[in-house]
């Protein structure tokens, strides 16, 4: 995506991947096959005109469709009516934005050459090619969209210094696949347009459809979970199943279940923050080289394309002067990833606990009620998140404030029908006791 981004502004650009390239591919091994794809990544898809292509293969998802124990399903809308996040095919879309780059007259695509070390003061990156060849190019400014584990970034944080913290959740990941419907030419053998989860407090398991007719389903759980079931063998995985997700069965087929378990681990899961993220006018990193962060809120990738377009707001500011540029983008673009990072923590919680809870379900009625009346006031959570462009940190601020007005109104209301409760019911003794009054010198006239 920055490829594109420096290219279409008029830039030589080399691009170095230490992979094949994914369009030439059989098989690609790594990360999820399909990623939620919302309005800041879309934003800056449209700025390169790729946009219209990709939503077009993507599968709206409306809403939340949340899978209970006993099989029984409820739906929790994401947005407003028309609102939908899309799920996008992983492969596609780097095939997509690698083509679009190389079309870009200036962007040469350099695949097979996995970055062993740089020297950021000469700008001098070194590789090891497909045949463990040494290889050296130079550049006047360094990108490090290298991921996670980034290269670039280990060697920043040697030359300035780099607040940095790195955190793995106790938490991995498995990925298993509901096919299409037997029989069928590919259709979908669970709800289309939902994002589905079967929310089990400690663990949980989500489902987003593929365009094929099948559904790539993540199971999240604590690691010693995932090793108790496998120590049991095939039995502990089925039972594992019977006991949690029976509906899941029939879907994933038991055969299918059954390999997937013996044939894939557990992956882990980190986040990462870090600031600042350059290093003087010659290397910057993005994505998640500076913000990897737990899947959770389906930003990950959402976030790492908004870099690409922030960036590109900055350059504008400063006609494109690096020694300006990178000093704005990294202290503009930090609080935000951070306080994404944190956001994405804290949606674990509510998409494997919380959307279990009537309390929460009833605040987001209210939340949607609040928008409904107030809409440019009263945002929910969600929402700013994925369907504005809102920075992060004010998104977090926002939420903090709205949560405490409307908790307190809440209670407000609360108290206020609790006082009126016992107004009615003391004017209703008071009624009784007249009329018992009443009742009694009747009775004592009548007698005399
Ligand atoms: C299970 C799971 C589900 C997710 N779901 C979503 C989702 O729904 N929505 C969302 O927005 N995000 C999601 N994410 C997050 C998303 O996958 C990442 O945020 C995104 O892929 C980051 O992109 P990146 O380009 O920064 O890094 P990467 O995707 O890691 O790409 C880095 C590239 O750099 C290359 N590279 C690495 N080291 C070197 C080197 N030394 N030399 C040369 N090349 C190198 C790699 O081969 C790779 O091609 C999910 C993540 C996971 C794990």
């Amino acid at each position: 995506m920055q490829a594109c981004y420096m290219g279409q502004r008029g830039y030589t650009v080399d691009l170095f991947e230490s992979r094949e390239d994914i369009r030439e591919a059989e098989h690609v091994a790594g990360r999820s096959i399909n990623l939620a794809l919302s309005v800041r990544g879309r934003s800056a898809l449209r700025h390169i005109g790729l946009e219209e292509e990709v939503v077009k293969s993507g599968i709206p998802m409306h809403a939340r469709l949340i899978h209970d124990v006993d099989g029984k399903k409820s739906t929790q809308p994401y947005g407003k009516k028309g609102e939908a996040i899309l799920s996008v095919d992983r492969r596609k879309l780097n095939e997509l934005l690698l083509s679009a780059a190389e079309k870009v007259d200036s962007v040469t695509l350099h695949f097979y050459h996995k970055l062993t070390h740089l020297d950021l003061d000469n700008g001098t990156l070194f590789f090891t090619d497909k045949n463990d060849k040494k290889v050296e190019a130079h550049a006047d400014l360094i990108f490090g969209c290298d991921g996670a584990y980034s290269c670039v970034r280990r060697q920043l944080m040697r030359k300035t210094l780099v607040d940095y913290s790195q955190e793995y959740i106790p938490h991995g990941y498995m990925e298993l696949c509901v096919p299409p419907k037997t029989g069928t030419n590919g259709e979908h053998n669970m709800e289309l347009n939902y994002l589905h989860i079967w929310p089990r407090n400690r663990f949980m398991m989500i489902a987003l459809p593929n365009l094929d007719g099948s559904f790539t389903l993540t199971l999240f759980m604590p690691f010693d979970e995932f090793e108790g079931i496998k120590k049991q063998g095939e039995e502990g995985v089925m039972a594992f199943f019977k006991k949690y997700y029976p509906d899941a069965i029939e879907k994933i087929g038991v055969q299918n279940l059954k390999d997937t378990f013996n044939s894939s681990t557990s992956l882990p899961l980190v986040s990462v923050k870090c600031s600042p993220y350059h290093y003087q006018d010659k290397a910057v990193i993005m994505g998640d080289a500076a913000h990897a962060m737990v899947p959770f809120y389906g930003q990950g990738m959402n976030c790492g394309f908004e870099d690409c377009l922030v960036f590109n707001e900055i350059m504008d500011q400063h006609n494109g002067d690096f020694a300006k540029v990178l000093p704005h983008f990294s202290t503009f673009r930090s609080p935000d990833a951070q306080a994404m990072c944190d956001l994405a923590m804290y949606n674990y919680v509510e998409m494997r606990a919380l959307v279990n809870s009537r309390w929460f379900l009833f605040r987001k009625k209210v939340d949607r009620l609040l928008n409904w009346l107030l809409p440019s006031k009263y945002i929910p959570l969600y929402s700013m998140v994925t369907f504005s462009r809102i920075r992060y940190h004010v998104v977090i601020n926002k939420w903090k404030k709205q949560d405490k007005v409307v908790n307190n109104g809440l209670i407000l209301l609360g108290f206020s029908a609790l006082g009126m409760l016992v107004w009615l019911v003391s004017r209703g003794q008071q009624i009784k006791y007249t009329r018992l009054t009443e009742m009694l010198t009747q009775r004592i006239h009548d007698f005399f």
